[in-house]
């Protein structure tokens, strides 16, 4: 398989490093005083490489281990939480700022949907959400599908992108000149601040175990996280294609119904075919 190895080679660097040869000998304070990026090999002048970005590396000393790793960490949270927090106010405005350039401020939008899908999937599985059911159980085969349903239904979170997308095409497709990875960069950005809604919404369900109040949140919560998912939105479209609720409002309220219409009808496709596929 010549054409594989080849292929693997290209994508992982077929077993050697990328950049400059590094030294066989002694690790020395020598080799980290020279003046150049000791990732890519070009000279540097600056704090940062200005071929690959890589900071000047020096000698790890002790105190490296819990500067880096705290310094990683806080950087980590600081952006996600200011993202997450900036998101909420302005998911719209927070998409255009990086699908214009402004990057480095704001986490990246995939990175921020993992994070918030596996914060949501950890409080369901503590809350036991799914394990409460109205009247049905009992029967084995109906909980063998219901557990199967739930392994499935990790990947239904990313269904409200798609119907983001969908609805902005259809509704402001030739506003601003935005091609699809940018309106799938809002979407991205909108269903992590859905999805973090969601999860702030489960949290009494992890205080108060009670079934009947599960069951009452749970028929609460269909009325009005719907209404919220619509209105996020219908504001992130607003942010993102410069629109004003005095001038704009039909569109706005179409976009966000359309929104809604497409999410109920994946979401119910989805379903089917997962019950399809689980009794066939
Ligand atoms: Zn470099």
């Amino acid at each position: 398989m010549p054409d594989l190895r080849s292929r693997f080679d290209a994508v992982f660097g077929g077993g050697s490093a990328p950049g400059p040869a590094l030294p066989e000998g002694a690790v020395s304070d020598d080799w980290f005083a020279r003046p150049a990026c000791r990732n890519c090999g070009t000279a540097m002048t600056s704090a940062y490489c200005g071929a690959c970005g890589q900071k000047a590396a020096r000698r790890f000393v002790v105190r490296d281990i819990r500067t880096e790793t705290w310094d990683r960490l806080r950087l980590f949270e600081l952006k996600s939480v200011r993202t997450l927090g900036r998101l909420v106010v302005a998911p719209g405005t927070v998409a255009r700022d990086y699908v214009l350039g402004r990057r480095a401020a704001y986490m990246h939008p995939l990175k921020l949907l993992v994070a918030t899908v596996a914060i949501l999937v950890l409080l369901l599985a503590g809350s036991q959400y799914f394990n409460v059911y109205a009247d049905v159980q009992r029967d084995a085969v109906v909980k063998r599908m219901a557990g199967q349903v739930l392994a499935y239904s990790n990947w239904s979170f990313s269904l409200g992108i798609v119907a983001i997308v969908a609805a902005a095409r259809l509704m402001f497709r030739h506003r601003l000149g935005y091609n699809l990875i940018e309106v799938t960069v809002l979407a991205i950005y909108c269903q992590s601040v859905v999805l973090a809604f969601i999860s702030i919404n489960l949290l009494p369900t992890l205080i108060w175990h009670d079934p009947a109040f599960i069951l009452a949140h749970k028929s609460a919560s269909q009325l009005y996280i719907p209404a919220l998912k619509t209105l996020v939105v219908m504001v992130a479209y607003r942010q993102f294609y410069r629109l004003s609720w005095r001038s704009d409002w039909p569109r706005l309220i179409l976009a966000g119904m359309m929104f809604s219409a497409i999410n109920w009808t994946l979401l119910r496709f989805y379903a089917w075919a997962i019950l399809w596929l689980v009794s066939h």
